[in-house]
Formats: structure tokens, C-alpha cells, sequence
């Protein structure tokens, strides 16, 4: 599957490597609507894919009407917390049983269809050879949810690895000869290993609970899609299993069966030589660790036409088929035992009863009916401030910032300043070789990133709003609607715009008197930065209710467009999962979110260069606008172009007061004018330096200039130079509120004297 915008680059590609090629789907997304699931009401049933609420739901109906046959079992459980629970039915004990495991790959849909499917007719069919078997349709919970929310092609467990990267291949994470080929030691592929066998918690729980029943079954089979493919051991190796001879004699004859009813063709072979080297994959380890003789794998339909967007008019065919030949399997397996053929300690190969175990899922967060992923932790990460004296060392420094699970850059490197960047663990020795070799003098500023994370106290959801902790969205837009209520004629809260995940961008407009001059300020546009909407907030709250006259003549002789939160995704994300989140939260291929919302503004927009994908911490998105926060946003703000004067972009950290333009040294047209600030802001306690931002394509305050013209705009980097960074203590919410309304009072001041507006 290519993106659209990189066909160029694969078609080049293709005509250098002289790789005949042809589209099989000219377009993903319409088959991913054609076979959208059923919504949570429908009833459960064959003609649809269903989320988990139907299934599980179809599930307790179904042991409810078979109590003495169906029994539930939790058989493992998942990162994100939710149980792999499943049932085991047997219609006598003692049987011997069948083991099938499904929807380990997430976007496998058919598999735990055609597992529901088979379980279904174990239990109603009337026909005599439907027998012992074993299935679980969802062994991989998280991942079916996920596939169900958010990104249909998802394929691998949930885990953070690193800041964007989740989860490994579950089907690598085996612990028989892991990670010896077909495995990646890249969190972000999909085939990645994990970093140890097991260290998924779906794979260890999972592995546990099949170790306490090993000596139950004696057939394991795992379903997969797509490819119309039967194979056996080895995955890790070509090097032929011990009964490679029977695995291939009994996988002919299922195969046969399988397309006696609609033709549908299968290959039979063992997992390497089939479809490729695949180490650490649960038939393998089966096979290898309980030396089960019958464990296959199943790759169900299509041959790729549909490939995992299967549509769900697919659903009984492949059920129908995939039970013909489970059921021959068996029929084969039982009658070759006749010639001699050693099973396993099995007692009884009795198949007139039934013997299931169905692994299913339940989520526990029903209420929120969300995936809520865990909170990625930054235990012993430190922040390191280095002295940069050379391009070169600027070089180096955005180099290695190119591996963003391991380092973050909080200050940009830039000729004669210091540079900031934060440091996981264990790149530490690379990263203190590196300073040793281009000699940049260096020191620790945050030896514990978490420890700073625990100690900013954040409000619970509950909370009301103060000025002493930071806040939820949900918080902050709950106290700009009291506020409309409690002014209905001076406030009004005005939606600018709207996020990819559908959140409004919320803000207000405060006006005691119709036509005054307006103040825009725009704030929380990087998410991380906490301060600049607790800022942001207090100073509105200072502009209501201060009894100040120079705060009062001033809040009541301009209109104020007050928007603390113009990136919502990213900053619920810094509340739910990763606390040091900047950018929005659209995804851009497979492992990557989000742009920098502040390079994605139209005006001087420069794309990516190379080296700088979709995961770096500044990428500018495929295009100017292509953030629907900034394009949303940028039209309300042009709608309103001639009611304001002065712009405001309130970021975190560094204390600098920056105006235009950041793309390039050149200066303004009332350069002079905005330079004039320095001495007004230079007498404030905390000192604040006026300087040219770095070059910065694509930022809203170069926008604003271009689009509006207007005159005095100004970027403020808040507290503090790097003791906390962008983990400032909420006790310094209120002197950051007080000195930023002190330099907002200067500015307007001396507007009037310059002029303005
Ligand atoms: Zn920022």
C-alpha cells in the first residue's frame, strides 16, 4: 500500500529496479467504506464486521442459552488493559480439544469473523461431522478495538515504544526462537519483535494460560488473512519440521475440502517457504515448546483483490469453507492415526463431542467507550543544555534529533546560544561520545524528566477552574461557558475552528463597547506548552475582574479574541498519553502524527526536507493548510482581519518576546517601531529579550502579517529559561499571568504613543 502523495517516488523506484507492478485496489479508502462495521446497535450477525460490544454481547446471549455447554474463561489480558476473555464449550469432559486462535492481527477482520462463524454452528449445526474444536476469535483485543476506531490497517499490539511508535508485531513476540528472522528491531515496523520474547503482556498472559491447558488439546490453529494460504512450522526456519510429511498430507486434504464448496483455491506448505521467514510466531512456539503435532495457520480470503478490506458479503462463504475443512482436517488427522501415526499423550481421539475454547474480549472502559492508551513515561530522560558555538554542531544536533523515540529537542540548536534537548536513557553514552567529539560544552539541566512530570500537579477532571494547577480542555471550555453566562453582555465564546478528531477550537470575545480596537491572542498552538493557556487564561480573568484602573481602562477600551487552546487534539494527548506531545495528532502514514502547527501557515511554507519526515517534532504537514486546526482557524481569523491590531502567539519556553519575520532576517516594514519594545519589556523583573526567532517557515504570526497586515505582532516564548521548561510548577502560573499582563499593558501603551493603531 503506497500513499498517494509518494507514487512518484515508488513508480521511479519501480522503473529503476525494472519490478513489473500492477494497482490490485485503486483506492483504500473506498473499500474501507464499502465494508464499514455494523454500528454498536445492530444485532450480531454474519453479514457484518461487528465492534466488540455485539460480539461480546452475542457471546453472553450465547452462554446463557447453552449454560451447561458454554463457560467463560478470561485467557490472558492486554496493554491497554482491556481482558482477552473467551469461553470454552464442551459438551463433555475430557474431550479432547482444539485450540483456534484469531484476530491477533488487528486488521485481519475476516479471521475473527469466520472463528465467530465456526463457533456458531459448533453450537446449532445439525451436522455430525461439526466437532471437537477450539477457537479464539479475538487474540488481540487492543488491536481489533484499535482497528475499529482509529486506523483500519493497524496491524500490531498497542504498547508504546518510544514517543510515536506502538506496539510489536504480537505474532514475532513468541518466545521460541524469537527474533532470529523476519523480524524487525524497529518499534515502528510492523513485524517489530518487541524487545525481549513475551514482552507483550497479550502474549505472556496468552502463552501462560495455553501452557495451563497444554495437555487439553492436541490441534492448534491460528486464522489470518489474507493470501488463501494452509501452512505449518517452522516460521523461524526452511529446515522441515519433524512430521513435515503428515503437517503437508493432512494440509492437502484440507485444502481439497476447503474448495469443494466455492472453489476457493489454497497453497499448502510449511510458514517459511510459503510465505516468508517469520520468527517468534505462535505456531512455531506451539510447536516448538508442547511439540503439538497438528498446528496450522491459516492465511484466509482474498488472494489481494480485497486483501484485508475483505467485504463482509464474504463473511459466511469463508466461514462456510474454513469449516469444511477444519472439518476434514480432523477427519484426516484421526484417520491417519490409524496408520501409526503418534499424536500426543492425548488419551481419547473421541470427536463425537464438542470442545471449545473461544478467547474473546471484553472492555472494561465501557462507559467511556474509548481507547484510553496508558501514559508514556520519561523516567531517567534528562534534559541536557549544550553550548553551540558552530554550524556544524547544529548539524549534528538536528541530526541526531532525526530519531525522535530517543531525543527531543526543547531548544533549538542554533550558532552562539544554547540548545536544549532531551535524552532517553539509554542514548545517553552515545549522545555524551557525540558532545566529546564536536566538543560542545554541555550540562545536565533535568536529571528525571518524570519526576518533573509527577510533581506538576494537574486538576482532575472534577476540578474547578483556578489559577493554581493546570487544566483539561474539558475544564477550560467549561469555564469559558460560565463565563458567557456569568457577562452575558461582555462575553461571548466564539468557535474558530475545529481539530482533526472533531474538537472544537473554543475561545472567547470580550467587548464592553462595540468598536474598540481589538487584541487576538492565540495560544496552546504547540500542546506541551501548558503555561501559555494557563497564561493566557489568567490574563482574561484579570481583564473581567481586576480592579486595577490601568488593567481596567485597558480591558475596557479594546475587544479581546481570546483563544487558549488552538491545538485540543495535542493537548488532551499531553493529558492522556504523552505528557511532552507538541504537534497536532492527524495521522501521516502508519506510525506518524501529527504536523508542527506552527510551520503549517500559508504564508512562506516550506516543505520537509528529506531527512525530516512526518515523525519529526517540526514537520510542516504534506502542504500549507493541510492541519484542518490551522485552516480553520487561519479563515476566522482572516474573517476578522480588520477588527484587531495587535497579535498575540503565547509558547513555552525561553523568555523571549519575538516579532516578524521568522522566515527570514529581512526586516519588517515598522521594524523600528516593534524594536522600540525592547526597552519598555526590558524593565520587568523577569528580563525578557527581544530577538529574531531562528528561521521558521510557515509560523501563524508570519501568516498573520501577510494575510491581515497587521502591524504589531509579537511571539511570546513564557517562562522560563530551562530550570523546568516546558515543565513549569503550576505555582508559577500566577507571577507568569501577572509579568505577561504587566508586558501586555507596556505594549499598548506605547502603541498609543507610536500610534497605533
Ligand atoms: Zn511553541
Amino acid at each position: 500500500m503506497v500513499a498517494p502523495h509518494k507514487l512518484p517516488e515508488f513508480y521511479e523506484m519501480m522503473a529503476q529496479i525494472q519490478a513489473p507492478y500492477k494497482v490490485y485496489i485503486d483506492n483504500v479508502q473506498t473499500l474501507i467504506n464499502r465494508a464499514m462495521p455494523a454500528n454498536a446497535s445492530m444485532k450480531f450477525d454474519f453479514k457484518n464486521y461487528h465492534d466488540f460490544d455485539t460480539i461480546y454481547k452475542n457471546l453472553d446471549d450465547l452462554a446463557n442459552q447453552y449454560p451447561n455447554v458454554v463457560q467463560s474463561i478470561v485467557g490472558g489480558k492486554t496493554y491497554e488493559g482491556r481482558k482477552i476473555k473467551g469461553v470454552k464449550v464442551s459438551f463433555k469432559p475430557n474431550n479432547p480439544g482444539v485450540f483456534i486462535e484469531s484476530g491477533i492481527h488487528a486488521r485481519e477482520w475476516i479471521a475473527p469473523a469466520t472463528a465467530m462463524y465456526i463457533f456458531h454452528q459448533l453450537l446449532t449445526s445439525n451436522n455430525t461431522e461439526v466437532r471437537t474444536l477450539a477457537e479464539s476469535p479475538v487474540f488481540n483485543p487492543d488491536g481489533y478495538v484499535y482497528t475499529h476506531t482509529t486506523n483500519r490497517l493497524w496491524r500490531k499490539t498497542r504498547k508504546p515504544y518510544g514517543f510515536r511508535c506502538y506496539g510489536c508485531d504480537p505474532n514475532r513476540n513468541w518466545g521460541y526462537e524469537w527474533n532470529t528472522g523476519g523480524s524487525s528491531n524497529n518499534p515502528c515496523s510492523e513485524t517489530y519483535a518487541g524487545p525481549m520474547p513475551f514482552s507483550e503482556i497479550e502474549t505472556r498472559s496468552m502463552s501462560t494460560y495455553i501452557s495451563s491447558i497444554s495437555d487439553k488439546f492436541y490441534v492448534y490453529i491460528a486464522l489470518h488473512s489474507y493470501s488463501q494460504l494452509l501452512m505449518f512450522p517452522y516460521g523461524y526456519t526452511a529446515d522441515r519440521v519433524d512430521n513435515y510429511d503428515l503437517l503437508y498430507d493432512i494440509g492437502m486434504k484440507t485444502i481439497t475440502a476447503l474448495a469443494k464448496r466455492y472453489g476457493t483455491d489454497y497453497t499448502v506448505g510449511n510458514i517459511a517457504e510459503t510465505i516468508y521467514v517469520a520468527s517468534g510466531n505462535s505456531a512455531d512456539w506451539i510447536k516448538g515448546t508442547y511439540n503439538k503435532s497438528i498446528v496450522y495457520t491459516y492465511e484466509l480470503r482474498d488472494g489481494g483483490q480485497y486483501g484485508f478490506l475483505l467485504p463482509p458479503e464474504q463473511i459466511i462463504p469463508t466461514g462456510e469453507e474454513t469449516l469444511d475443512s477444519i472439518i476434514a482436517m480432523l477427519r484426516e488427522a484421526k484417520t491417519l492415526k490409524k496408520y501409526g501415526y503418534e499424536f500426543d499423550t492425548m488419551r481419547c481421539y473421541n470427536f463425537h463431542y464438542k470442545s471449545i475454547f473461544i478467547m474473546w474480549k471484553t472492555i472494561l472502559c465501557m462507559i467511556m467507550g474509548l481507547v484510553t492508551a496508558e501514559q508514556i513515561t520519561f523516567d531517567d530522560y534528562k534534559v541536557i543544555k549544550i553550548n553551540v558555538t558552530t554550524n556544524r554542531q547544529v548539524e549534528l544536533l538536528n541530526q541526531i534529533a532525526k530519531d525522535p523515540d530517543h531525543f527531543s529537542i526543547w531548544k533549538e540548536p542554533s550558532v552562539n546560544k544554547q540548545a536544549e534537548l532531551m535524552v532517553a536513557p539509554q542514548k545517553l553514552s552515545e549522545f555524551y561520545e557525540l558532545m566529546a567529539q564536536i566538543q560542545a560544552p554541555y550540562k545536565v539541566s533535568i536529571e528525571n524528566v518524570q519526576a518533573l512530570i509527577n510533581q506538576a500537579t494537574t486538576a482532575k477532571a472534577s476540578e474547578t477552574f483556578d489559577f493554581t494547577k493546570y487544566h483539561t480542555l474539558d475544564t477550560i471550555y467549561n469555564y469559558l461557558d460560565d463565563l458567557e453566562k456569568k457577562y452575558p453582555n461582555i462575553v461571548q465564546t466564539v468557535v474558530a475552528g475545529k481539530s482533526y478528531e472533531g474538537r472544537e477550537i473554543k475561545g472567547v470575545k470580550i467587548s464592553f463597547k462595540q468598536n474598540n480596537p481589538g487584541v487576538f491572542f492565540e495560544s496552546s498552538i504547540h500542546a506541551r506548552e501548558w503555561i501559555a493557556p494557563a497564561t493566557v487564561l489568567y490574563i482574561l480573568d484579570q481583564l473581567l475582574t481586576s480592579n486595577n484602573r490601568y488593567v481596567r481602562n485597558l480591558a475596557e477600551s479594546h475587544n479581546w479574541y481570546i483563544f487558549p487552546v488552538c491545538n485540543p487534539d495535542g493537548y488532551v494527548y499531553t493529558y492522556t498519553t504523552n505528557r511532552m506531545w507538541r504537534k497536532t495528532r492527524k495521522p501521516y502514514g502508519d506510525n506518524c502524527y501529527g504536523t508542527d502547527p506552527n510551520r503549517n501557515w500559508g504564508y512562506t511554507w516550506q516543505s520537509a526536507s528529506n531527512d525530516s519526515g512526518p515523525c519529526t517534532e517540526t514537520y510542516p504537514g504534506p502542504a500549507p493548510f493541510s492541519d484542518i486546526e490551522i485552516k480553520s482557524l487561519s479563515k476566522y481569523i482572516k474573517s476578522i482581519c480588520n477588527k484587531f491590531y495587535i497579535y498575540l502567539s503565547f509558547h513555552s519556553y525561553s523568555q523571549l518576546l519575538m516579532f516578524p519575520y521568522s522566515y527570514t532576517v529581512e526586516h519588517v516594514d515598522n521594524y523600528n517601531d516593534l524594536e522600540t519594545y525592547n526597552k519598555i519589556i526590558m524593565y520587568k523583573e523577569t528580563m525578557w529579550l527581544l530577538l529574531l526567532l531562528d528561521e521558521a517557515y510557515g509560523s501563524s504570526v508570519d501568516w498573520v502579517k501577510f494575510a491581515c497586515g497587521t502591524p504589531l505582532l509579537f511571539a511570546y516564548e513564557l517562562r522560563d529559561q530551562g530550570e523546568y521548561g516546558f515543565l513549569l510548577p503550576s505555582k508559577e502560573i500566577i507571577p507568569t499571568g501577572e509579568e505577561t499582563l504587566d508586558s501586555i499593558l507596556a505594549i499598548l501603551k506605547e502603541a498609543t504613543v507610536l500610534g497605533y493603531p
